[in-house]
């Protein structure tokens, strides 16, 4: 059996053109060419659909189809297959139009020898070949710049936007990259940040690229975000700068861990500050009354006793702050467990405001209990509930202004005892509000050197509060008061 190098399928209707090319055929080596025939379009398809070809040898000008809808036809359902046009004319234009098409090539009917022939059926195979694989690499490039998360763009030098991916138009809010073709480049860069994108692009033009640039970008609307960019210089075959190729990452979410973390830090060194600061005070304070008694300098027997108490106080002070930095250890290492109790959350208010009677009387705050119903117990850890109102209640004490009035509420509602502590103090920056229950946060505009506290007090009370299936909010206003709504659970959720 003869194996051919080459199997043509010659779609020709005129028997005298059929005849020149077989003719030519004689020409080449037996076995290097197998022909093929068909006399109509429509047999040359039946033709393609039963047997491989290799290449096609096409008459446009054919019974049932004419001129370029003859390569159309074709081309459409043999994409594959290279097609060189025999033409009966020089400087055909349909001829031209159909290499301009997609044809590989073409032969004039006239001219047609055997090694000419092979020459550009060889040639057009070749070509096509070439061009499905280039075909191909393009593709996969096309995927991967389409499924890039970062954007990715090409310039030229001037910094107009020739080409970019999807991502990109993401970035800068843009419908599509169609939407941002010819755009100027440094036009999506913050003012700020020009220069800095001048001075880069001429060391990418120098040094070929540049790599990991932060910048502020613009979107559409003018909004701002962080990106990093890198970019690489693009060449011709002649090794001519032409433009050039950007990766832009949107870094927003890197610089929000970066300033949480620098904010934590900040945070964490000023709380060792205060922690030292806040134990020092009352055990100076406690020791110093325990000199002045155990040196006899006091011999009243009445001032003895006030000393005593003054001294038991600052004590019960450093316990409460002992208490709450275990609880924050607690919590931390998630080692919080919670003793439940059915307690009576009045009874538990009342002692707590007795506590303080000495403190609001010294600066003529009145406190106000208002119970609006008969029952509020709830099952609660009942030491650690206690901290936690004591908690709000010593803030709305510490914050509110002599003459001050404080009001605490208490009411049952589906399922739930709500306690309101209202006070008329100086309130809390809106912007703060949501904060103050992060861990060490303190109002700096309200919070002053006279006024002791860690930072921890609220943070654990959400905390503990949320523990106990409750939760705890805040309405304020600056300079007229705050109101703290806790409600818990009657009973414990499991
Ligand atoms: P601290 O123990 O330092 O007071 P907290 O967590 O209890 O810490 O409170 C956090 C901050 O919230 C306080 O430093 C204060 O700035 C603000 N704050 C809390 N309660 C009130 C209030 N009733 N009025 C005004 N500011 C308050």
């Amino acid at each position: 059996m003869t194996s051919y190098q080459i199997h043509a399928l010659l779609i020709e209707d005129d028997p005298d053109d059929v005849l020149l090319l077989k003719e030519a055929l004689t020409e080449t080596e037996k076995g290097e060419i197998k022909l093929g025939l068909a006399d109509r379009l429509s047999r040359g398809l039946i033709e393609l659909r039963m047997q491989d070809y290799d290449v096609i040898l096409l008459d446009l000008n054919l019974p049932d189809s004419r001129g370029l809808e003859t390569l159309n036809s074709i081309v459409k359902i043999f994409p594959k297959i290279p097609v060189v046009v025999l033409s009966g004319l020089a400087d055909d234009a349909t001829t031209f139009e159909a290499v301009r098409r997609g044809a590989q090539d073409y032969i004039l009917k006239g001219e047609i020898n055997g090694p000419m022939l092979l020459r550009i059926l060889h040639y057009a195979i070749e070509r096509k070949q070439a061009e499905a694989v280039l075909r191909a690499s393009e593709a996969r490039y096309r995927t991967l710049v389409d499924t890039s998360p970062n954007g990715i763009t090409l310039t030229d030098l001037e910094g107009k936007l020739m080409l970019c991916n999807q991502q990109t138009a993401l970035l800068h809010g843009y419908d599509s990259p169609d939407a941002m073709l010819g755009i100027n480049v440094y036009e999506l860069v913050a003012p700020d940040d020009r220069q800095l994108a001048v001075l880069n692009t001429q060391k990418t033009l120098e040094e070929g690229r540049v790599i990991n640039i932060e910048y502020t970008l613009l979107r559409k609307d003018g909004s701002h975000f962080p990106a990093e960019i890198s970019s690489a210089l693009l060449r011709d075959g002649g090794d001519a700068p032409t433009g050039f190729v950007g990766i832009t990452r949107d870094i927003t979410q890197r610089m929000q861990a970066i300033e949480a973390e620098r904010r934590l830090t900040k945070s964490r060194e000023q709380f060792i500050a205060s922690v030292s600061h806040e134990l020092r005070t009352p055990l100076f304070s406690l020791l110093g009354y325990l000199d002045l008694l155990r040196n006899g300098k006091v011999d009243d027997y009445d001032v003895q006793k006030e000393f005593l108490t003054r001294a038991s106080k600052d004590a019960d002070r450093l316990l409460d702050m002992v208490n709450e930095l275990l609880d924050f250890s607690l919590l931390e290492s998630e080692r919080l467990a919670l003793n439940w109790e059915q307690v009576d959350l009045s009874v538990v208010i009342l002692e707590i405001l007795h506590s303080f009677r000495e403190q609001t009387d010294a600066r003529s705050i009145s406190l106000k209990w208002v119970q609006m119903d008969p029952s509020l117990i709830a099952e609660l850890d009942p030491s650690r509930m206690r901290r936690v109102l004591e908690n709000i209640i010593e803030n709305a004490v510490k914050f509110s202004d002599k003459n001050g009035e404080i009001l605490i509420t208490g009411e049952s509602m589906n399922g739930n005892v709500i306690i309101n502590v209202i006070d008329r103090g100086c309130g809390i920056p809106e912007e703060d509000c949501t904060r103050i229950f992060e861990k060490y946060y303190q109002v700096s505009s309200t919070h002053s050197e006279n006024v002791y506290g860690l930072g921890l007090g609220l943070y654990l009370a959400k905390q503990i509060i949320e523990a106990h299936g409750g939760s705890i909010s805040v309405k304020s206003q600056l300079g007229a008061g705050s109101t703290f709504t806790v409600t818990i659970p009657v009973k414990k959720r499991m």
